[in-house]
């Protein structure tokens, strides 16, 4: 069956979410608590990150994330690089990895609230990002390059962010890219339980015969790469 099952079953994982540690309003362990109480497999923070040192905000979100361990859902760390100049996200990105970062997205060329051109094109080429957020308009070729280095494209839930949705999932559809459908929650009511993710992509053009792909077994291999097997 291609529709995704019951809401309650623990499928859902949300790449993209914001606590008080940058511009969300939630803290780090009431945003990982909401998600469980939704059912969710596994929550990421991806705080705001741009040219500071990262340590500070990563050291943080691990040790909140430590508290968490072994519960009901799997607490991801990591970061959204947000405004850099393009020549900066590769080693931006490589840097918060080595200061604990699991996942790196970066805020890609969405057009409510813009980000340098070539944003974009940077993130999928950088060999260091997981997944490209709200991409915006993607230019022709870039759900291409997001294959080829294995970036996810998302499907934003978030209302300004989402204009674009359609767009991104006929590119990555025609191109092969992976798809995953993501909150950027800012605060706890804002995070998507699985069946309203599935309505999401659905309104965004994601065949009926794909929801599985985009809602868990997409999910599902980037869990496993951030946390192994
Ligand atoms: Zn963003
Ligand atoms: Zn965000």
């Amino acid at each position: 069956m291609a529709q995704a099952r019951e809401p309650g079953d623990r499928r859902r994982a949300d790449f993209h979410s914001h606590s008080l540690l940058s511009d969300g309003v939630a803290s780090p362990r009431a945003m990982w608590e909401g998600a469980e109480a939704l059912a969710h497999r596994a929550l990421a923070l991806t705080d705001h990150l741009s040219l500071e040192d990262p340590a500070p905000l990563l050291d943080r979100l691990r040790r909140e994330a430590r508290a968490l361990e072994g519960g009901g859902i799997v607490p991801i760390v990591g970061v959204e690089l947000t405004r850099l100049p393009p020549r900066r996200i590769a080693t931006v990105a490589r840097a918060a990895r080595r200061a604990g970062a699991e996942i790196v997205i970066v805020h890609g060329e969405t057009l409510m609230e813009p980000v340098p051109p070539g944003t974009n094109r940077a993130a999928l080429e950088s060999g260091a990002v997981d997944v490209l957020a709200h991409p915006g308009l993607l230019a022709p070729g870039d759900a291409a390059l997001a294959r080829a280095n294995s970036v996810a494209l998302e499907i934003s839930g978030r209302r300004v962010h989402s204009l674009t949705n359609g767009h991104v999932v006929r590119e990555a559809l025609r191109a092969g890219a992976e798809l995953v459908v993501d909150s950027d929650a800012h605060a706890v009511d804002q995070l998507i339980p699985l069946e309203m993710a599935r309505k999401i992509a659905l309104g965004a053009g994601v065949p009926p015969t794909r929801l599985e792909r985009v809602l868990v077994t997409a999910p599902d291999r980037l869990v496993r790469r951030i946390r192994g097997p």
